[in-house]
């Protein structure tokens, strides 16, 4: 008969609410810090994990780094302007012709 290996990788926990101090397999561990279940120490007391795993916030911050990728690109974009533009006003060459004044009132 071949003997097998048990290895075994183990995270102590403190219960944070009496000094009771305990070990969980590491694989148990991993599963409760990512999916945020209620579980017991040998005391009785209930704990959690709320906060996100490394693995949640690799996340969160790639989604934050694709926003801000889009703003960037958004704000490097040439701006089309939608308000349409005023024609300019020409400026006419003066004309003593059709104005009704003659050279001498203009002097006035
Ligand atoms: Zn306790």
């Amino acid at each position: 008969m071949a003997e097998q290996a048990l290895v075994t990788q183990w995270v102590v926990i403190g219960c944070g609410t009496c000094p009771t101090v305990f070990a969980i397999p590491k694989e148990t561990d991993v599963a409760l810090r990512g999916n945020h279940r209620t579980f017991y120490a040998p005391c009785g007391h209930s704990l959690s994990y709320p906060g996100r795993t490394d693995a949640q916030k690799a996340e969160a911050l790639q989604a934050e780094v694709h926003s801000l990728e889009r703003k960037l690109r958004a704000a490097e974009k040439p701006k089309k302007t939608t308000a349409k533009k005023k024609p300019k006003k020409r400026k006419r060459p003066f004309s003593l012709l059709g104005s009704g004044r003659s050279e001498v009132c203009l002097k006035r």
